[in-house]
């Protein structure tokens, strides 16, 4: 699951903070524990201490380990009574004396070998699924697409359709699922079921991001014209390395040779690596053929799922119903 370096940030420092206060709670109920029972703490303190009593016993002993080990062995032993003793008489609970890591997995690391630990995943859901609520207007559901605005008959039936199909893929997206194109009029509800599938599949765990067309060239100019700072390689890495990359209202940026030529790397780069990418865009598939290079068009219409959307401008119908007494 790639999440972007700011979702990750973001996450681990989330994390971070748990730790510190998991520790923080630790040392309070610890020493608590000590101001009622001073000897408690002398005993812990010098239990901790066996390794450098060991090398001390060892190097009085004239590197004698073995009367040594037996040395600090038998103090260990009494040490040890004296404090399961002390415990029970003053009905102090052992695991309350241990600390406890805020993940018990990795330890409140967030990694587990080369491997993110489920606690800092859980983070980074989180994370991701904040990041999206804020560029999404949030009241986007699937619930929420009416179909009476779509006319009776066919485009009804089509958009019924294509809502369901929208709404299996959302709950079944995995890596490596499958690319699709939304195209249609204005006010269709394309960027309406793109937002509800976004904020699904990000609840899910998977790395959405969600941007208008614009946004994405314009991140890219920055970053080939601002120079490749972190900041400007993370923005445009996020658009190649994410599990779900939804391009909204594609066809209203200004053609350049540079936009064509990003269009055709964000594609062909996420084809290769199989990331799923669902573009909406209002042109139809011949205006689209007219404005991009042949191998944009034939990756579109090759290898993406592609939903036709019917019916008048809802947002159009809306607006009139709402006016009507
Ligand atoms: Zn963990």
């Amino acid at each position: 699951m790639a999440y972007s370096a700011s979702v990750i940030s973001r996450a681990k420092a989330r994390l971070e903070q748990d730790r510190q206060a998991a520790a923080a709670d630790d040392d309070r109920r610890i020493a608590a524990i000590y101001e009622k029972c001073p000897r408690l703490e002398e005993i812990d303190r010098a239990l901790r201490a066996t390794m450098a009593k060991v090398m001390t016993a060892t190097f009085s002993a004239g590197g004698d380990t073995q009367t040594a080990l037996e040395t600090v062995r038998k103090e260990n032993l009494a040490l040890q009574q004296e404090r399961s003793w002390l415990l029970q008489a003053n009905e102090i609970d052992e695991s309350d004396l241990e600390r406890q890591p805020v993940c018990p997995l990795c330890g409140g690391t967030g990694y587990v070998g080369e491997r993110m630990c489920e606690c800092l995943r859980e983070l980074c859901r989180q994370e991701q699924t904040k990041e999206l609520s804020g560029l999404l207007a949030g009241r986007e559901t699937f619930d929420g697409f009416c179909l009476d605005y779509y006319p009776e008959g066919k485009p009804r039936q089509e958009m019924e359709r294509v809502k369901n199909a929208c709404i299996e893929y959302a709950k079944t997206f995995t890596a490596g699922a499958p690319s699709m194109l939304f195209t249609g009029g204005t006010g269709l509800g394309k960027t309406h079921l793109s937002a509800c599938i976004a904020r699904q599949v990000a609840e899910n765990g998977y790395s959405v991001v969600y941007d208008t067309a614009g946004q994405l060239f314009s991140d890219f100019e920055a970053a080939k014209f601002g120079g490749y700072d972190d900041e400007n390689q993370s923005r445009t890495k996020r658009y190649l390395e994410c599990d779900l990359l939804i391009i909204d209202d594609l066809g209203t940026e200004m053609i350049t040779q540079f936009t064509q030529s990003v269009l055709y790397q964000v594609i062909n780069t996420r084809m290769i690596a199989q990331h799923a990418t669902i573009i909406s865009t209002n042109l139809t598939p011949n205006e689209l053929k007219d404005r991009y290079l042949p191998q944009i068009f034939s990756r579109l219409f090759g290898t993406f799922k592609v939903w036709q959307f019917y019916g008048e401008d809802i947002r159009f119908l809306r607006r009139k119903k709402g006016a009507m007494p």
